[in-house]
């Protein structure tokens, strides 16, 4: 019952996606521009 889920509600590490330069989780595709590890792994549909 009192178990806490502190690890749970703690915030995912930040780091920069190498792309965009935005703040992205490490090792998951940048969700702001798609990317991953070089390659676009998403389409990221920009408003133009
Ligand atoms: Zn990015």
């Amino acid at each position: 019952m009192r178990r806490a889920y502190n690890s749970v509600l703690k915030l995912p590490q930040l780091g920069k996606c190498q792309q965009c330069d935005a703040p992205a989780i490490p090792h998951r595709v940048c969700p702001a521009c798609g990317f991953y590890k070089g390659r676009q792994v998403l389409t990221v549909t920009a408003g133009a």
